[in-house]
């Protein structure tokens, strides 16, 4: 039994493949993509209060993600230029390019 949808449309913006798998969010608290603090947070937070962006699904409130390499695609449009990878993926070749040049003195 499936509980995805499949998206003949879209490739994966890493490896190319094509069709992507998608499905409605399935965070708990998610709402279109967003979540509110009070329900995760209700003695703190009243309703409305304060909302933030779904990690899951990337404010979109779906999931997608590419079944060849596995890579989560939520919020990422199809095609992407390297300026729109998502945080995790900056950070990382961030840190190798902030690596100081081997030099001898
Ligand atoms: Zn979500
Ligand atoms: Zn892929």
């Amino acid at each position: 039994m499936s509980d995805y949808e499949i998206d003949y449309e879209d490739s994966c913006p890493k490896c190319g493949h094509s069709p992507l798998h998608y499905r409605d969010c399935l965070e708990t608290h998610c709402n279109d993509g967003y979540i509110d603090a009070s329900d995760e947070d209700p003695i703190n937070y009243a309703p409305g209060e304060l909302e933030s962006r779904c990690h899951e699904c990337e404010g979109t409130g779906t999931e997608v993600w590419c079944p060849h390499c596995g890579a989560n695609l939520s919020g990422i449009p199809a095609a992407v230029d390297e300026d729109d990878l998502d945080e995790d993926d900056l950070s990382e070749y961030q840190g190798e390019l902030d690596m100081p040049p081997d030099e001898d003195y």
